[in-house]
């Protein structure tokens, strides 16, 4: 089927249909975005443009219904749309985040609340074991259960050359991206039983590494394998465990370093669909490898990357 086309193009004698609303590239404004800079970990509500959660769009089917989730890095970006979508789908839903996030996290409790269902807070640390080994047990108590756990806290951060990443980072990286999945995930099992659900947040740089974040892109590739294998472990206990795999999307994260700053004007533009994702975008993907309609996909990526080919 033929593209549509942008609101606002003029007409010709093309017969495609116009779906205005639904055109991919047009759903979300095509941002030439101001060079800035916040440091680690930034605020959403301090990006510019303000990267979309959902607060104005998301709509909730129950899909979610009594479910209780925990989410890493729910107070911003992608993991804040998924808490907010996850609990207007119905779920009860526990947030990760660092305690220096507190006014982005602030939001998406009021969300969760909004939305009429129970928020959980829990700031702290992924570098510090005693806090990683007691979260999942702690969103558990304060939920009344867990069924689903996100694992999509996360660190970028660019180096310039293979000589300027150090050692430091590199094990920074690896605990906050993949050492600390595995705490949680086998916490997170104690909990769970047939029906629950463990998603992971990866990337398009597992498959296609951007030399400016070699440690960062490794960590990904991990957490994709991560997923295949636990998959086939738990599986034949009814938990199914998905990862997906974002491409650009407009986060506070590529304001941290995470991308060079005079790249963030057109970050994203060279996705096929020619802008960058927003989170609200990410959301649905989400939603759908939490609940009983993704039954049968098990130890997948489901890539959401605006059409960079995969695997
Ligand atoms: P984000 O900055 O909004 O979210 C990342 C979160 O990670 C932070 O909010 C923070 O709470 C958490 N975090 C970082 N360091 C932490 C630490 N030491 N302890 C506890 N929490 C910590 O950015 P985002 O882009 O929404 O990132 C979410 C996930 O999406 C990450 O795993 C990221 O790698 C992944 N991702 C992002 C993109 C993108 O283009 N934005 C693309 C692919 C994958
Ligand atoms: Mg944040």
């Amino acid at each position: 089927m033929t593209n549509p086309k942008p609101a606002g193009t003029p007409a010709t004698a093309s017969t495609a249909r116009q779906w205005e609303g639904d055109d991919p590239r047009a759903r979300h404004p095509r941002h030439h975005a101001p060079e800035q800079h916040q440091p680690e970990p930034g605020l959403d509500v301090k990006t510019d443009p303000v990267p979309d959660i959902g607060l104005d769009s998301y709509t909730g089917l129950g899909r979610l219904e009594g479910r209780k989730a925990l989410i890493t890095g729910g107070d911003s970006g992608i993991g804040a749309a998924v808490a907010v979508a996850y609990a207007r789908e119905g779920a009860d839903v526990a947030i990760a985040y660092l305690p220096d996030e507190q006014p982005d996290a602030d939001r998406v409790i009021a969300a969760i609340e909004e939305a009429g269902r129970r928020a959980v807070a829990l700031p702290g640390d992924l570098t510090d074991t005693d806090y990683t080994a007691g979260l999942v047990d702690a969103a558990a108590e304060q939920l009344g259960g867990l069924d689903i756990l996100v694992n999509n806290a996360g660190k970028q951060l660019v180096a310039d050359t293979p000589e300027e990443l150090t050692d430091e980072q590199v094990a920074t990286t690896f605990q906050i991206n993949v050492l600390a999945m595995f705490t949680l995930s086998r916490a997170a099992l104690k909990h769970m039983g047939p029906g629950s659900a463990i998603i992971n947040t990866t990337s398009v740089q597992a498959y296609n590494p951007n030399p400016l974040i070699l440690d960062y892109a490794a960590t990904k590739a991990a957490i994709n394998n991560y997923t295949k294998g636990l998959a086939q472990a738990v599986g034949p206990r009814g938990i199914r465990v998905n990862a997906v795999a974002p491409g650009p999307v407009w986060t506070v994260l590529q304001v941290c370093d995470g991308q060079p700053k005079e790249r963030l004007p057109e970050f994203g533009h060279d996705s096929p669909l020619g802008r960058a994702g927003q989170p609200i975008e990410m959301a649905p993907a989400y939603v759908f490898l939490a609940s009983g309609e993704s039954s049968y996909v098990n130890g997948d990526t489901l890539n959401a990357n605006g059409g960079t080919p995969t695997p």
